[in-house]
């Protein structure tokens, strides 16, 4: 259904070693006796002035709605809830949501994010949300695209994710990393990359570098049905070495558009603007 769910990707793993494969398994430093979850993807974050970094950027007040997706062990939980008061968390791992429920200035949400509906709790609180989290990377792509449908409710998202996914991201045309992932979450959000985030910064280590993304929903939504872009942009980037005469040009003829879009181009130098127009002409045939 989107962009990032088949195929080989960066988040398939990524966060990936110092999980306790060999030997005994060994606890998370300052975790309680805690052991890392592999299957959770449970890189812990550990480094204090790369938390506070990461606080400052999000910069929590009393009185926001702020919702942690994957509170772990809470080093971001604990000086985020000192400055906004209350926090809802959701956490699937059983173990951690038990010790987090002991907390009561913690509203905790036990499931898998992929099933919690953000626009159901924004309407019971209120008010829009603000999303944190250290996500888990073997579904990061899954939460990103799961949270698509509800940008309307939300003030903005801070994330850290793998680099090399936030650099894809945050990618402009011409760019080696512009891809479906820039077109389907560009559309939709501003996003900048915050902060920088390497290996050692966490229990175990990643293999990865990370950085946490910054995104801000836009606030004139392009008046395009998502599903049809989304469609579009697979068949525009399904070869992106070649011009698109030969992709998206079958697809165009498919729709019965008119259209003066330009076909000699490869998919990764096209403006977002320019695929949202497209798509827009396919409710609108001229
Ligand atoms: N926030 C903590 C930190 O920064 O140290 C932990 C981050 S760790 C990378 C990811 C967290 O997400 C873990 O606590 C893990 O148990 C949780 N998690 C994994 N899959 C999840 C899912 N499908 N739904 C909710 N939480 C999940």
């Amino acid at each position: 259904m989107h962009p990032e769910r088949s195929g080989k990707r960066p988040g398939s793993g990524g966060h990936g070693g110092g999980h306790s494969g060999q030997g005994r398994p060994r606890a998370v430093a300052g975790g309680g006796g805690h052991i890392a979850r592999k299957r959770f993807g449970q890189n812990f974050l550990v480094d204090q002035g790369v938390i506070a970094e990461i606080v400052r950027a999000i910069a929590p007040k009393p009185g926001e709605a702020l919702v942690e997706i994957g509170p772990g062990l809470g080093a971001l939980t604990d000086p985020v809830v000192e400055r906004c008061e209350k926090l809802t968390v959701v956490e699937l791992d059983r173990d951690l949501a038990a010790r987090l429920r002991k907390r009561p200035e913690l509203d905790v949400i036990e499931s898998d994010v992929l099933k919690v509906d953000f626009a159901q709790l924004a309407r019971e609180r209120g008010v829009k949300l603000r999303m944190i989290g250290n996500l888990p990377y073997n579904i990061s792509s899954p939460i990103l695209f799961h949270l698509l449908p509800c940008a309307d409710v939300v003030v903005d998202q801070h994330f850290m994710l793998q680099k090399e996914v936030v650099d894809r991201m945050v990618a402009t045309p011409g760019n080696k990393d512009y891809s479906r992932l820039s077109v389907m979450l560009q559309w939709r959000y501003d996003m900048e990359c915050v902060v920088d985030v390497p290996p050692g910064s966490f229990d175990p280590p990643p293999k990865v570098n990370s950085a946490v993304v910054r995104m801000t929903p836009l606030a004139e939504v392009p008046d395009v049905d998502p599903k049809v872009l989304e469609a579009m942009v697979a068949v525009a980037f399904s070869q992106r070495r070649k011009i698109l005469r030969h992709t998206l040009g079958a697809w165009i003829t498919q729709q019965g558009i008119t259209t003066d879009f330009d076909l000699q181009r490869r998919a990764e130098e096209v403006p977002v603007a320019e695929y949202l127009a497209l798509a827009a002409q396919v409710r609108k045939p001229a």
